[in-house]
């Protein structure tokens, strides 16, 4: 087969209930384009059986090629295969439980053959809970206000890549992966358009609120150090406030010969330091932990079965 003009990624996590549903869906949409495809399904260590479902896709189509990770290594990972296996000049990527609706992927390549490297679908929150929605508004305001990279809310992972972006994506060399800090951090034109939300079609979301907070912290510390700075400036303005305080007391004693009845200041000053102290070793054990984690340079997953032998991908790729 020639090199296929799209290929889409779909990580898969126990979607055993949709995948049919999904691939049937999907390849309904993309025939009529006349576009040449491929589909990459890659499963993240599923529990249900999805490996022996993408098994049959495969078996019944030239189009379909997959890959089985070991065991569970998140999304991000998933994703990374999907693109390291893609051979198309274009690449999309999309989840597998129909959120993301196949249907809008002729619009994006439409709009990637007007010129755009990137093409975000973005979804309204139409339909979701109103906490969800807005610890997810609250939390990317916090991004923006950290971040050196712009991250849009409710863009998810559903976009189309041109092959230079995809290169360029998977060129990045770190270990920590926050997709949608990498995808924004590599530039290149991007267009976008906003999609209605659409419900689960089976099975449950696997993102409960820890690993949301977990998300929400990996986004905040992989891409610069600000949080570090944060600690400095609260220190250096501490500091400040006690020399300042310390001046006060001596004063008042020299001038009026007040004798300092000191327990519940020093209690407060003791344990307000203490925690600030405690805050800040948490955030540089947080860099730490990353340094270590980057040294460590292991592969971001091991694959456990694939039909699609990817060559000069360490990864995992036996
Ligand atoms: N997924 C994955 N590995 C995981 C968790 C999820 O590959 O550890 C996949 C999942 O199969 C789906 C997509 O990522 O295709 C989005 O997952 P989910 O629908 O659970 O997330 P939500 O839509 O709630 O954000
Ligand atoms: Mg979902």
């Amino acid at each position: 087969m020639p090199h296929p003009q799209l290929t889409v990624v779909v990580p898969c996590f126990d979607e055993s209930e949709v995948i049919d549903a999904f691939h049937a869906a999907l390849v309904a949409a993309l025939e009529p384009t006349g576009t040449r495809f491929e589909i990459c399904y890659v499963d993240d260590g599923s529990g249900d059986g999805t490996a022996d479902r993408l098994r049959a896709l495969a078996a019944g189509s030239p189009r379909v090629r997959y890959t089985s990770f070991s065991r569970n290594f998140g999304k991000e990972a998933a994703l990374l295969a999907g693109m390291r296996m893609a051979r198309g000049e274009a690449v999309v990527l999309m989840d597998a439980d129909l959120q993301h609706p196949p249907e809008l992927v002729p619009r994006m390549l439409e709009l990637h053959r007007n010129g755009y490297d990137q093409v975000v679908a973005r979804r309204d929150r139409a339909g979701e809970g109103a906490l969800r929605t807005a610890v997810s508004r609250a939390y990317y305001r916090l991004v923006r206000h950290f971040m050196d990279v712009e991250v849009t809310d409710g863009e998810g992972d559903f976009r189309l890549l041109s092959r230079r972006a995809v290169d360029a994506v998977l060129s990045l060399p770190e270990s920590n992966r926050f997709s949608k800090g990498l995808f924004s951090w590599i530039g290149f034109p991007t267009a976008g358009f906003a999609y209605r939300n659409a419900e689960r079609a089976a099975g449950g979301s696997k993102w409960g609120g820890r690993r949301l907070v977990d998300y929400g912290i990996d986004g905040l510390l992989s891409f610069n150090t600000r949080p570090l700075r944060l600690a400095i400036h609260t220190g250096l303005w501490l500091f400040l406030s006690a020399l300042g305080y310390a001046g006060w007391i001596v004063v008042n004693t020299v001038v009026d010969g007040v004798d300092t009845p000191g327990y519940a200041t020093l209690i407060t000053a003791v344990v307000g330091l203490g925690g600030v102290q405690l805050a800040t070793l948490g955030v540089i054990g947080e860099y730490v932990g990353r340094i270590y984690h980057e040294a460590k340079r292991r592969p971001h997953y091991v694959v456990a079965e694939t039909d699609a032998p990817a060559p000069g991908h360490p990864d995992g790729v036996p």
